[in-house]
């Protein structure tokens, strides 16, 4: 069978939820026993979202190769369960950037470098080359933004060429509209959706199939009039309405035949789809949960809740897996500046602390802390959330009364986390943190050995400080336990606090890790501890 290529672009309007439709396919075609690579193509001019604030775009979700990936990524990786890697994010940036470094070495010596064929090749090189990495028999193609931004006209393009380059036969365009709906007239309009499938015609592009967005479920009229004035057939068009949670998208799209009509536009060599653990996983989501876990995630982007999206999704994973409904508070830590914790913590079952940068609301998360260990909330600090964990304890149980990290404090004389060797002279921002999966020899008899029930994982990183190795000793004979290592017992990798209930921190972000299926052990010991069964 030849490799397959689906393009997915959404239209009328952003936020449609394209990627999890794109993920949704994805995991369908693989439970029919077909392999599967998927990326995203991001028309901004940033080379990659690493340097972008979680305001702008979300959380930068990171790969096992140390990618610094768009948000989508990780649905990608929840849905389809298969790791990304470097191919599968490319911004125009990067595209740019990649085409500018040759040019200046000389390699279009002669020639006028342009669009069309220099960016589209370049764009095209990485759809074929994640298809040849990844060995998939289907590549699934994300293209960001909305159809007429002129952004993203150099990837419909590329994508156009695909279609004569693979074979028509071999190539499905997947376009995502809304259907919005009029309230004043009572009606569901479909005029957005054709004028956007016709802005797509005029790119060279015929969508096969068309997902339409909606609030409410759209009736065939609407269904058969998006088919009759878009050019495909009724089959092809697939009503989507909001679904709640979002892991049952799979279910509803497989219910209306998607991933049938996929299979047979292209002929796709394959089995039946086996959804039987996901639609358990999602039995278990929407079961009625009698008990509720409140987690509260204290950090300073909590007024946009897609910063920390992994990390809602793997406590929301914990959390159906225990048959408990997890209510999430979003502590803003400058407010606990202001006004201290315990009204904003009083009703917590446990305390997050997420990944962060920057000195803005620091002291409110060690405020956070030092609330979690004295009244002994469970408490999961993540990378930064760790960091505060270990400056905290250093202020409180060591002594090292003006304990800070090298980031908020240059020139502090007690840094418990500083820069390594290795970090001290870079100066340039974009991806020079340390990225990626690695190792952590995990110490016999800790509570992380306990719920790992491993001696050596690896999770993915994204930071720049470590624990100092100067004040290891004195903030061990406080009574934090290092209980993580990297292999050669450099860098800290794991604390914990044992006269607590649970009291565990990583410099790693396990979330990346987590499954509707597959839940991450930390958060869900982390959950049992909040629901007082661990
Ligand atoms: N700012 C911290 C560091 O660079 C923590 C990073 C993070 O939480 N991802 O080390």
């Amino acid at each position: 069978m030849d490799r397959k290529y689906i393009f997915v672009t959404g239209g009328v309007v952003s936020g449609l939820g394209k990627g999890v439709s794109a993920a949704s396919l994805g995991l369908l075609l693989k439970q029919r026993g077909l392999k599967v690579a998927a990326q995203k193509l991001d028309p901004y001019l940033n080379v990659d979202p690493g340097t972008m604030s979680p305001y702008q775009h979300g959380e930068v979700f990171v790969t096992e190769d140390g990618a610094e990936t768009d948000l989508d990524l990780g649905h990608y990786e929840r849905f389809i369960d298969e790791n990304l890697n470097k191919k599968s994010n490319l911004t125009s940036g990067r595209i740019f950037w990649n085409i500018l470094n040759r040019e200046r070495k000389g390699e279009y010596l002669g020639k006028t470098v342009q669009i069309i064929p220099h960016v589209t090749d370049e764009i095209k090189s990485t759809v074929y080359s994640l298809g040849e990495m990844t060995d998939a028999d289907v590549v699934i193609t994300e293209i960001g933004g909305t159809i007429g931004d002129i952004e993203s006209q150099p990837f419909l393009e590329a994508a156009r060429q695909i279609r004569t380059e693979a074979g028509p036969e071999n190539t499905m365009f997947i376009h995502v509209v809304l259907v919005p709906y009029l309230a004043c007239s009572g009606e569901y309009k479909t005029k957005p959706a054709q004028h956007s499938v016709h802005e797509l015609q005029g790119m060279g592009i015929m969508p096969d199939c068309i997902i339409a967005r909606s609030d409410k479920i759209l009736e065939d009229g609407i269904l058969a009039k998006i088919a009759m004035f878009c050019n495909t057939g009724k089959r092809a068009v697939i009503g989507n309405e909001n679904v709640n949670p979002v892991y049952a998208l799979p279910l509803l799209l497989h219910g209306r035949g998607f991933d049938d009509y996929a299979v047979s536009r292209l002929s796709l060599e394959c089995g039946e789809c086996n959804l039987e653990a996901w639609r358990s996983a999602v039995d278990r989501m929407t079961r009625e949960k009698k008990r509720k876990v409140r987690i509260a995630i204290c950090g300073k982007y909590v007024k946009l809740h897609d910063a920390y999206l992994s990390i809602n999704e793997a406590l929301y994973h914990a959390a159906c897996r225990n048959d408990a409904e997890a209510e999430l508070l979003f502590v803003d830590t400058e407010e606990v500046e202001k006004n201290g914790p315990v009204q904003l913590l009083k009703n917590a079952d446990g305390i997050l602390i997420p990944g962060g940068f920057g000195s803005r609301g620091i002291e409110g998360m060690i405020q956070c802390a030092r609330y979690a260990r004295e009244n002994d909330v469970p408490y999961f600090g993540i990378c930064l959330g760790m960091q505060i964990a270990v400056i905290e304890a250093a202020r409180s149980l060591s002594g090292l009364l003006h304990a800070n990290s090298r980031e908020f404090d240059s020139d502090g004389g007690e840094c418990v986390i500083d820069l390594m060797d290795g970090q001290r002279n870079i100066v340039s921002k974009g991806g020079t943190m340390r990225l990626g999966a690695y190792p952590c020899a995990i110490r016999s008899g800790t509570l992380l050995h306990t719920l790992y029930g491993q001696d050596l994982v690896q999770e993915r990183h994204r930071h720049r400080y470590e624990v100092s190795p100067v004040f290891r000793d004195r903030i061990a004979a406080g009574g934090i336990v290092f209980s993580g290592m990297s292999p050669d017992g450099k860098l800290v990798e794991a604390v914990e606090n044992p006269s607590c209930r649970f009291f565990v921190g990583v410099q790693s972000h396990p979330e990346f890790k987590s499954r509707p299926n597959r839940v991450h052990p930390l958060f869900d010991g982390f959950i049992r501890a909040a629901l007082r069964e661990l």
